[in-house]
């Protein structure tokens, strides 16, 4: 079985999302369409891998620019930057570096991820880890979504895992920027050691939000917009009516529905990480696709999703995924320390919010 599915939908002036599988049509395409408020106009389309939908408040000539330059942001993002696959990106250059003394030139913003990534892989005491490529690449995670019901995966056996898990380990991954005076946006390198490789994909919707939201600020014209990328949410300014943009949280039990809602000002990410977005069955048992690096496997940590309110997209992302594998506790303690409200959902339904989420969050 494989299905891909969004932590979070839209609602109110967005249409709703259950679930976005992998190469699914969305319901426009590259179209702008009508809202039913005035002034606003929705686009849905793929990028990233995932469903992206936008609704801008703005004069349509406004909004379609802004939809054709996010689609292209996107589009650069995947291709330059994070794709393991595409050997036009940073990410891929990196991962054939790996070994070398002379390490890989990487852009300053690259170099600002991952050492974002780096400080939240101390925070989370290795929770949160972007060098498990080789591991997430033994699961094949990105190959699910192509696998049918009746097979094509196999557990892999404890060695494979073990040996996997000797190729990873942010502290052996390092970061050198230029110091000399004006040392440009290029001066930066990183050495990553033999056999080791990057997996961003656990912080390239929190970039991609952070990016988008840098592109609706430089655009003077659009008052509001909420975008959804593959269910991580973004909201900005505010809608004509000045109601407040609404997000519903999925019931990780029941995906057709969700737990409660979101009453959100503009400003903010929200990202979602679940056991129930990307897994597979082998001989009876349920693999999910967020990995704990202390064991080699699937987090085991009673979470079944968790949602990170936070205003900068990077972080959320990030400590969404590092959160569903620290637990309740832990995990709400880290995203407090990052200024960042959080929701869990537990495997046996209960819901546990952090102080300031209640003011949020509409329990259903
Ligand atoms: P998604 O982006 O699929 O909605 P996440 O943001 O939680 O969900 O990211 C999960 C992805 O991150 C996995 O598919 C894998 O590529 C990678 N990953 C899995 N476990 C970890 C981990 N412990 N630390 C960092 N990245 C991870
Ligand atoms: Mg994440």
């Amino acid at each position: 079985m494989k299905r891909f599915l969004c932590g979070a939908i839209l609602f109110g002036a967005v249409f709703s999302i259950g679930s976005c599988a992998k190469g699914q049509t969305p319901p426009l395409s590259g179209k702008e369409s009508e809202d039913s408020t005035e002034g606003a106009w929705q686009y849905a389309d793929t990028a990233m891998g995932t469903v992206v939908q936008e609704t801008v408040y703005a004069e349509k000539d406004i909004a379609n620019c802004f939809y054709e330059s996010s689609m292209e942001l996107l589009g650069k993002l995947e291709k330059e930057d994070l794709s393991w696959r595409l050997d036009t990106s940073q990410v891929y250059r990196i991962n054939a570096s790996a070994g070398e003394k002379e390490g890989c030139q990487i852009s300053g913003e690259m170099a600002s991820v991952l050492e974002s990534c780096l400080e939240l892989y101390e925070r989370s005491q290795g929770a949160f880890d972007v060098t498990l490529g080789s591991l997430t690449r033994l699961w094949d995670i990105d190959k699910w979504a192509a696998w049918d019901d009746t097979g094509g995966f196999s557990c892999p056996s404890r060695e494979a895992v073990e040996q996997a898990l000797s190729l990873c380990g942010s502290e052996r991954l390092r970061i050198q920027r230029g110091d000399g005076p004006g040392s440009g946006s290029s001066d930066a390198k990183v050495f990553l050691p033999e056999g080791m490789r990057l997996d961003l994909g656990a912080v390239g919707k929190g970039v991609a939000q952070s990016r988008l939201r840098d592109l609706l600020e430089e655009e003077t014209g659009i008052t509001g917009a909420v975008i959804s990328l593959g269910g991580s949410i973004l909201t900005y300014g505010v809608k004509t009516d000045g109601s407040p943009w609404k997000v519903g949280i999925l019931d990780p039990g029941d995906t057709s529905s969700n737990i409660g809602i979101l009453t959100l000002e503009g400003g903010w990410c929200v990202s979602t990480s679940g056991d129930y977005e990307r897994y597979v069955e082998a001989d009876g048992v349920r693999y999910h696709h967020i990995l704990d690096p202390a064991t080699g496997y699937p987090a085991q940590s009673g979470v079944r999703g968790v949602t990170v309110l936070v205003k900068e997209g990077i972080l959320g992302d990030g400590l969404s995924t590092a959160c569903f594998i620290l637990g309740p506790e832990k995990g709400m303690t880290l995203a407090s320390e990052y200024g960042a409200e959080s929701l869990f959902v537990m495997a046996n339904g209960e819901i546990i919010l952090s102080p300031g989420m209640e003011s949020y969050f509409q329990e259903k």
